[in-house]
């Protein structure tokens, strides 16, 4: 039944849920640590597994990475230190930066640290390698056509202000500062296509050819989707592999060396082994439609406001009722903020859609599923609202990974 919370195949069911909300004060994300070691599992067939860790940065997950060999990507000098914190070493490719400008700062940090840089943009070639001659680079190169599951997820082409769009004006600033060409990597976007994945893979090929560098890495970037609605099917990592694997394949007989395919999941890896535990306040009619207001706001998961992302949502009640499935009510989902679009069932551009849910009661427990990417990595301060619990299920005990933020803790920033 859909509007009820999965009872058998996960730590995340009625029972931990049940449990966790006796212990510990809502809202809270609880991801489980099966969940995505499953997910890595299934893409054991990439030479290298590389977590983007913007989709979940906590350490405690970036451990469980490290524990099961993943490399780490950054794109920031935050989470640069996160990756060092949870173990990953310097002076290696154990983590890489990712970004199209760097700060000073960080741009000072990473030649301390000595981290690789996947490059998107010329500038940042230039301004590496005038102080740091030798450094290992990549190229992310923009194909010149994008994807994505919304405008704002989109990665390539015109409208893109990732990646370099002509690799070959890269070649003279590399030569220039002796900096070390390792790989070119290609992040086209969320979602997929396999149609639109060929052309990417023959793009890469082109690039290489284009280039002609005897690199050591290709990398197919993330972007891998995950079934958020009941009807979406689950990616064929197979045939996203054989693709890639093809394209590996031409590289490596063209430059005729061994060439290490990469992949770049966040998503894919922790959006299942979360979810985002938020309690009923308020349930009010607005005219025709009715409304039910929990105490997480777009502060704490900010995908449906950001893009109208869909998020199933259950209901776990308080006071063990029997959930009457059959009997639904069109319901709007909304959340604390004092900003209109603090609404959870929205499409895109931000039409108010309803949910078809039972009957809620106040004190009912609303579970927001499959975020466990792009949830608390996104969340914010906003309405001076601080950072929510984050609750780890492993082995079956809960292990509270990062602690709710206070009051205080935030106020004392402006001292
Ligand atoms: C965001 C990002 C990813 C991960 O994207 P997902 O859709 O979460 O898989 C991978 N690589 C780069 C460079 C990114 O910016």
């Amino acid at each position: 039944m859909p509007e009820l919370i999965n009872t058998t195949t996960s730590n995340l069911n009625i029972k931990n849920i049940q449990l966790l909300t006796k212990k510990y004060q809502s809202p809270f994300w609880v991801y489980d640590a099966n969940i995505i070691r499953n997910k890595i599992k299934l893409l054991k067939q990439f030479d290298i597994i590389r977590f983007a860790q913007k989709a979940c940065s906590n350490t405690h997950i970036l451990k469980l990475m490290k524990k099961n060999n993943l490399k780490v990507d950054a794109v920031s000098l935050g989470e640069i230190e996160r990756a060092l914190f949870a173990g990953f070493k310097k002076n290696s490719n154990e983590i890489i930066f990712t970004a199209d400008l760097f700060d000073e700062e960080t741009l000072s940090k990473i030649i301390e640290y000595n981290i690789p840089v996947n490059a998107g943009s010329l500038d940042m070639l230039k301004q590496l390698g005038s102080i740091s001659s030798g450094h290992h680079v990549w190229l992310r190169i923009n194909p010149k056509f994008g994807y994505g599951h919304s405008k704002k997820t989109n990665t390539g082409g015109e409208n893109s202000k990732h990646g370099i769009w002509d690799p070959r004006l890269a070649l003279p600033i590399i030569k220039k500062y002796k900096l070390k060409l390792i790989g070119l990597h290609m992040h086209i976007g969320s979602g997929v296509n396999y149609e639109h994945l060929k052309k990417v893979c023959h793009a890469m090929v082109e690039s290489v050819v284009q280039i002609n560098k005897k690199i050591k890495f290709i990398s197919a970037g993330g972007g891998l989707p995950i079934p958020y609605k009941f009807d979406e099917k689950p990616i064929n990592i197979n045939k996203y592999f054989t693709l890639w694997d093809e394209a590996r394949k031409k590289i490596s007989q063209f430059l005729n060396k061994p060439i290490q395919l990469e992949i770049e999941p966040g998503r894919f890896l922790v959006a299942e082994s979360g979810i985002l535990v938020s309690q009923v306040r308020t349930i009010k009619k607005m005219g025709n439609k009715n409304f039910v207001l929990v105490d997480a706001g777009f502060n704490d998961l900010m995908r449906p406001t950001m893009y109208g992302s869909y998020h199933h949502i259950s209901i776990l009640p308080k006071d063990n009722r029997e959930i009457e499935v059959n009997k639904t009510i069109d319901t709007v989902i909304g959340g604390p903020l004092c900003e209109s679009g603090d609404i959870f069932t929205q499409e895109e551009g931000g039409n108010i859609q309803t949910r078809k849910l039972p009957s809620i009661k106040i004190g009912d427990y609303l579970i927001f599923h499959d975020t466990g990417a792009y949830g608390a990595s996104m969340s914010s301060n906003y309405n001076t609202r601080p950072l929510i619990q984050e609750i780890l299920i492993e082995n079956n005990t809960f292990k509270v990974i990062r602690k709710r933020q206070t009051i205080k803790e935030l106020l004392s920033l402006e001292e």
